[in-house]
Formats: C-alpha cells, sequence, structure tokens
C-alpha cells in the first residue's frame, strides 16, 4: 500500500554535513513510497544562481537582489522518488555539487531573505503528500509539527572520511585535512548563523551514525516510526 493511501507522514531528517542525511532520507523514501525533498539541493541552486552572475556571497544586498530572478522548482522521478531541481526551468541537478556551489551555499544560506524564499517553497510542496525531507532547520523551523524529526549525527572524522570517499570514488582528487576543515568552518556557520540555525529540535531523535551502517540507521528511524504508531 503507498503511503499517501495511508495516515501521511512528513520525515524531517537534520544535521550536519556529512551525517548521512541524504544517503539515509533516499533509502527511507523508497522503502516507504514517499517523495524524497533535499532542501540543500535548493540552497546550492540559488548558490548557482550567484556563481554565475559574479555576485560576491558576501555582498548580501546585490544576493537579496538577484532573489528576484530566481526561480527554483523540483520534479521527481515517480520509480525511484529521485528529485530532479531546476533553476529558471533549466535542470541543473548535475551542476550543483561543486565544491565552488558548496561554499558559496553555505554563505548565502545564512541570509534570511534567502531562507525565507526557500523555506515557503519546502513547506508548500509539504502540505500535500507524505515527505522526508533533509536539511539543517526542517525540525526546528520548515516543519516544526512533522511527525518523526530526527537529528543525525556522526563524529567529525568520520563525516569527512566519508566525504573523501565519496570523492574518490568519483574519481576527484581530495585532500582529508581539507575536507574536515571545510566542513567545521560551515558547520560553525550553519551552527552560529542568526536566522534558523543547525540545531536538534527539542522533540528529534538523536543518532549517532558514526559507527552504524545505513541499514542501521535506516532500521533505527524505522522502529521510532513504529513506536510513534506509523
Ligand atoms: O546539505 P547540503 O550540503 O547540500 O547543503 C548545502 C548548504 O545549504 C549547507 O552548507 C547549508 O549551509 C545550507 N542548508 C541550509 N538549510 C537547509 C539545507 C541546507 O542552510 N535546510
Amino acid at each position: 500500500m503507498s503511503r499517501e493511501t495511508s495516515k501521511p507522514i512528513r520525515i524531517a531528517i537534520d544535521g550536519p554535513a556529512g551525517a548521512g542525511k541524504s544517503t539515509i532520507a533516499k533509502h527511507l523514501s523508497k522503502k516507504l513510497g514517499v517523495v524524497y525533498i533535499d532542501t540543500g539541493a535548493m540552497y546550492r541552486t540559488v548558490a548557482l544562481f550567484t556563481i554565475r552572475k559574479g555576485i560576491d556571497p558576501q555582498d548580501r544586498k546585490s544576493v537579496v537582489k538577484a532573489l528576484d530572478e530566481i526561480e527554483v522548482s523540483i520534479s521527481y522521478s515517480p520509480e525511484d522518488q529521485t528529485q530532479q531541481i531546476f533553476l529558471n526551468g533549466e535542470n541543473v541537478s548535475g551542476l550543483i555539487r561543486t565544491e565552488e556551489v558548496s561554499a558559496c551555499a553555505s554563505v548565502t544560506s545564512a541570509y534570511a531573505e534567502v531562507r525565507s524564499k526557500m523555506t515557503q517553497l519546502q513547506q508548500k510542496l509539504a502540505e500535500s503528500m507524505s515527505v522526508v525531507m533533509d536539511g539543517r532547520d526542517i525540525g526546528t523551523v520548515v516543519l516544526p509539527k512533522a511527525e518523526v524529526k530526527i537529528f543525525l549525527t556522526a563524529d567529525r572524522n568520520a563525516r569527512a572520511k566519508r566525504r573523501f570517499l565519496e570523492l574518490k570514488e568519483k574519481g576527484v582528487e581530495a585532500d582529508l585535512e581539507e575536507i574536515e576543515r571545510d566542513m567545521k568552518e560551515r558547520d560553525e556557520r550553519d551552527a552560529g548563523r542568526e536566522c534558523a540555525p543547525l540545531k536538534q529540535a527539542e522533540d528529534a531523535v538523536l543518532l549517532d551514525t558514526s559507527n552504524l551502517s545505513i541499514e542501521e540507521v535506516v532500521e533505527e528511524i524505522e522502529k521510532i516510526m513504529k513506536d510513534k504508531g506509523y
């Protein structure tokens, strides 16, 4: 039975970079037959636009002004629930995973105006369907009434190693120490910003994935859902 014919559910997964949010969210969405919404991709898409325009990410005024020219939309493959993301109608899913975009998104996502635009889009998407949504502020700001809230974490070294192996698999040269340094900087920026900082919602369940396999984490979340009657 598909989720949409049973009780709708919104699952919020938050946590720092490299904690395994997207991997876990994708597995869960497939298993449950619900849509996966990757909110980081939305912030990355805004960043891509500003990079293309040559806007300095630190120049808040120009970034905010550019928002009027940005329309972010998403679509799903019904077979595997994967998300495709569009910038003004152009599919940019394959262009937003670069280090340049990561670094820019980390800065521009701190602006309240950027967050407000993305939050509205995210809330609208979750209004009409069951979702697994991952990000930094889903359980606290975007979907404060989500039925299930998970805060995924892992020690920074484990997270950096995962990112390093991911890049290596893609044939991208990377330096483990540099990845760890960058992660630290981004974590601090996400957690320290004024607007919708990265933090565990009071009613979220904390899961440390440092020593858990993907299957074990998914099983843990399913247990949590079962306890809540889903
Ligand atoms: O999760 P991902 O690394 O793709 O996110 C890219 C950037 O977008 C993060 O560095 C973070 O600053 C920002 N982000 C955010 N709020 C979210 C999702 C992502 O601020 N809900």
